[in-house]
């Protein structure tokens, strides 16, 4: 794939933390499968992972939690 912000091809895979914040709830969550950008560190999270994340946000903000930092685990 290539960078959207600097139009090149050196992505690499790594692990990025993802910050959700709505209605009063802050889910972050560590160790999330990226790529990343090898000039200015853009992140890139797959759709697939990104809905996984949504999941885990939703549930958090249904279940009233104000902050939680977790792992990522696959599915
Ligand atoms: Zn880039």
């Amino acid at each position: 794939m290539m960078c959207v912000i600097c139009k090149q091809d050196e992505v690499r895979l790594g692990k990025a933390t993802v910050v959700f914040e709505r209605a009063g709830t802050t889910v972050v969550i560590k160790g999330v499968p990226a790529r990343i950008c090898a000039n200015f560190g853009e992140e890139y999270v797959g759709e697939l992972v990104t809905g996984e994340l949504l999941q885990t946000a939703n549930a958090a903000a249904v279940a009233g939690v104000q902050i939680e930092v977790r792992e990522y685990v696959a599915a």
